[in-house]
């Protein structure tokens, strides 16, 4: 019989870290299995009697007809965009592998640590409700073979993910996000294309942004960079805050993107990643800049940006709002610190960062043969939908109209009532709108709904109507009102709103 071979001490420590962290499973004897199978199969029990009171769950929203049409032009808009950069749409489902995310998104991102909502299905495969597009894309990409495609791939997708966050204004449980990601290409051009959309889009929205851009280079010259950094913190390690002090340890570079007022002052003077970058990840760097020159696209350069997932290299960058007010004060705090007028600092609103990104995205050049596909470099890009709703609000943009109905259906009595129904159906399918209310029987409630849609002509009809074919059209402008047979009503309204 072959001898059990130990496991080492250290390999054993950390696989018991990872279960103690639910993101490996024990391995389980065939009676625990035996017993899980037996317990899924056993009804729920639930206590029927009590007294319930539905309500949403914490950080997730119903958003109510009214919202729902901003969210409309926004996708439309979004959307007609992203077709016109000749990207296709692609679906893919919200449940996805729990391994997908640990293998791409990080161990040590916030996402996987802290974030996703996991359960194990009813085979025993522990699953995870989507925390990003990314990996699934990438999944997709590899699974259906689209790197037989002509490469570059341009994908786009949006809808609902899921993140267990601290719910606060604009950070919701379930968030929806536009998604961009272009496969197969490592062209600094395709980096300042996806840029240069995002520019596009919040201009074709009127939102009034602030493109920040930087570097991550490749793990190469990431580690010296990595040793650089931990020098640096280890001697400021006490003011760090408990969460960058353990970031310290195990993903130095996070520290960058913490938050925390005092960690944000040392994060001031830290060593900056593009002065240490190798030649090819520089030289793609200022090629990705001067495209984006050619292409009048304003950015930033923020040698602090990182952005939390581990899986990013070379390009990244995030567009955060600018708003008017924002600009203002921070113009008044120039001038106020030119007068030394220290005291009215306190006033000042600070600029919109991080927290509020309206999107954000980068490089993820190793990511699909980390996957187990080809080597095919990509980069991606991902708008918070919640955050650019609150932004178009936050900065007064104005929706278009859309063009409301223009005829209302009225009608009295059972016998018009059951007529209506067919009539309604009948200009439905000669492609008439009409609005009706078949639920209300006063025609002065009917009367008064056409009035506040602002309709142009409301079809009246009653008992004597129906016994004579006939329908009343009243013109809502001037009031004036005429019979018409019920057989020439498609062709009467189709005149009348040519
Ligand atoms: P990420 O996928 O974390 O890079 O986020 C991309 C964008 O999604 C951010 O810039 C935000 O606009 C938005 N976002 C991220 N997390 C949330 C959240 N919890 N609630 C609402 N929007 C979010």
């Amino acid at each position: 019989m072959p001898k059990k071979v130990k496991k080492p001490k250290k390999l054993k420590k950390k696989k018991d870290k990872l279960i103690k962290k639910k993101l490996i499973v024990k391995k389980k004897s065939k009676k625990v299995i035996k017993k899980q199978i037996k317990s899924k199969h056993k009804p729920v029990k639930v206590k029927m009697g009590g007294k319930y009171t539905p309500q949403v769950l914490r950080g997730m929203k119903d958003i109510l007809p009214e919202e729902v049409k901003t969210w409309d032009y926004l996708l439309k808009k979004t959307t007609d965009l992203a077709e016109a950069y000749g990207f296709k749409k692609i679906m893919v489902p919200v449940l996805e592998e729990q391994m997908l995310f640990i293998k791409s998104t990080g161990l040590t991102s916030d996402i996987v640590e802290k974030q996703m909502y996991q359960f194990t299905d009813r085979s025993g495969t522990k699953v995870v409700m989507r925390p990003e597009f990314t990996p699934s894309i990438v999944r997709a990409y590899i699974e259906q073979g689209m790197f037989n495609l002509s490469q570059p791939v341009k994908l786009f997708c949006f809808g609902p993910l899921f993140r267990y966050e601290r719910p606060q204004a604009g950070r919701y449980r379930q968030l929806h996000q536009f998604n961009l990601e272009i496969l197969g290409s490592e062209k600094a051009s395709i980096d300042a294309q996806i840029i240069l959309f995002s520019q596009a889009l919040f201009n074709t929205l009127g939102i009034q942004t602030a493109i920040q851009v930087n570097s991550l280079g490749c793990p190469e010259c990431r580690k010296p960079y990595r040793s650089k950094l931990v020098s640096y913190f280890r001697l400021k390690q006490k003011w760090l805050c408990p969460d960058c002090q353990r970031r310290l340890k195990s993903n130095p570079l996070r520290i960058l993107d913490c938050q925390n007022s005092g960690c944000k002052d040392l994060i001031s003077q830290a060593p900056q990643l593009v002065d240490d970058l190798c030649p090819e990840c520089q030289s793609h760097f200022v090629k990705v800049l001067e495209y984006l020159d050619e292409a009048n696209v304003i950015y930033k350069l923020n040698p602090y940006l990182v952005r939390g997932l581990d899986y990013y290299t070379r390009t990244v960058f995030e567009i955060w709002p600018e708003r008017p007010e924002v600009k203002e004060q921070k113009q008044k705090k120039e001038e106020n610190e030119q007068e030394g007028e220290d005291k009215k600092e306190k006033e000042i609103i600070v600029a919109p960062g991080p927290q509020s990104a309206l999107g954000g995205g980068g490089r993820y050049d190793t990511l699909v043969e980390s996957l187990g596909g080809r080597p095919s470099p990509a980069i991606g890009v991902a708008y918070g939908l919640e955050r650019i709703i609150q932004e178009i609000k936050i900065q007064k943009v104005k929706i278009p109209k859309t063009r409301g109905p223009q005829i209302f259906l009225a009608q009295i009595g059972e016998a018009a009532c059951r007529r209506a129904l067919k009539l309604f159906e009948d200009l439905r399918q000669q492609g008439i709108k009409v609005v009706e209310n078949l639920g209300r029987d006063s025609l002065k409630a009917q009367m008064e709904m056409a009035n506040k849609l602002g309709v142009k002509l409301t079809l009246i009809l009653g008992q004597q109507e129906v016994l004579d074919k006939t329908i009343i059209i009243r013109d809502m402008h001037t009031g004036n009102q005429e019979v018409v047979d019920q057989g020439k009503i498609a062709k009467e309204l189709k005149k009348r709103l040519a």
